[in-house]
């Protein structure tokens, strides 16, 4: 197949992307570099992947019309049978304020770009990648796809109008998009910005570790291969027009990840107490039950080995 992935050098979309080329897929990845982290470690994530003649790459911004103006001059967009849109600026701590204004650019209105890009194509099937964040402080949990959306950061708003203009693009073109809502992902190449690889380095480095609460604050942590597996089951399944939550099925204390990093890194964490941040959530957790009806999945991998993986990645990457 011919796969489109937008945000092909970050966390996700790469490891995504050589997951497709392993595949034998034909892959179209477009990065655009945003400044949420170093472009050196997405290059990197991409070091596998550039030199494979199956990957078309675009170092483009989704936002600017001559992204789409390249694509088209080399034909990329020619027999694009699925669409798995990444691309975001992620976080919730620095969506406040000025920022919002690289929230907003990023995670509306280059959605928006890309969907009238598509609007005329509704057999590319369109995976568009939410997040937790769109639940903010749910009533009840585990939370589950009919739960009704309340995000309480500005960057859970910006996921939630992606949501909203894949809503608007079916109803009046008859796109039928499917909306994954990832929960916490970790492992090899997640992001600088994430707890679990600012502590690996911190307490690596004998520094101390920033904590916002109690510890008892609780995430359900998905290990980065079953988020890039139910991409692709649903690519494969051809699943289409639903939603889904995307998580491990299980709640984690922060203190209790801070062990098992601790555990991983060989080294006792100094903790620095801080208060609770405005936006983050207290605790999440996925009813995953839908995706498994739809796709089988289930999702299996400790938090302990996962953590493991992703400090020896974090250790062959020279990062600690
Ligand atoms: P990431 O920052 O590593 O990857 C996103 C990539 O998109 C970056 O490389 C960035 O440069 C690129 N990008 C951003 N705006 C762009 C634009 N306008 N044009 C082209 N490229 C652009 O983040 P990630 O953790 O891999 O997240 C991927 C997606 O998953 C995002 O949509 C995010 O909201 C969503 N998500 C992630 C998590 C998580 O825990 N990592 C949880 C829920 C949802």
């Amino acid at each position: 197949m011919r796969i489109m992935v937008t945000g092909a050098g970050g966390f996700i979309g790469s490891t995504l992307v050589d997951a497709l080329l392993e595949r034998g897929d034909t892959v179209v990845g477009v990065e655009g570099f945003i400044d949420n982290y170093d472009a050196y470690l997405k290059r990197s994530n991409l070091a596998d992947a550039l030199p494979n003649d199956d990957f078309l790459f675009a170092a483009k911004d989704l936002g600017d019309d001559e992204c789409y103006e390249y694509l088209a001059e080399e034909g990329y967009l020619d027999g694009v049978e699925a669409v798995v849109h990444l691309a975001a600026r992620p976080g919730v701590r620095d969506s406040w304020g000025d920022h919002f204004a690289e929230y907003a650019d990023n995670n509306v209105l280059a959605t928006q770009k890309l969907l009238e890009q598509f609007k005329e194509r509704p057999e590319v099937l369109f995976v568009y990648a939410s997040s937790s964040s769109i639940y903010g402080d749910a009533a009840s949990l585990p939370v589950n796809e009919d739960d009704r959306p309340a995000p309480v950061s500005p960057y859970g708003a910006t996921k939630l109008a992606g949501e909203d203009l894949m809503a608007v693009y079916a109803k009046n073109y008859g796109l039928s998009p499917t909306i994954l809502r990832f929960f916490t992902v970790y492992g090899p190449r997640q992001r600088p910005d994430m707890a679990i690889h600012k502590f690996i380095k911190r307490i690596d480095a004998g520094e101390p570790i920033p904590v916002f609460g109690d510890g008892e604050t609780g995430r359900d942590y998905t290990y980065i291969e079953h988020i890039t597996g139910a991409i692709q089951a649903i690519i494969e399944k051809d699943v289409r027009g639903d939603v889904f939550n995307v998580g491990g099925g299980r709640t984690t204390l922060l203190k209790d990840m801070i062990a098992a990093v601790e555990k991983s890194v060989g080294k006792n964490a100094e903790i620095e107490r801080l208060p609770m941040q405005r936006g983050d959530v207290k605790d999440t957790l996925a009813d995953i039950s839908k995706l498994k009806q739809a796709v089988g999945y289930a999702p299996d991998t400790e938090l302990e080995d996962g953590i493991r993986e992703q400090v020896e990645w974090m250790r062959r990457a020279e990062l600690v």
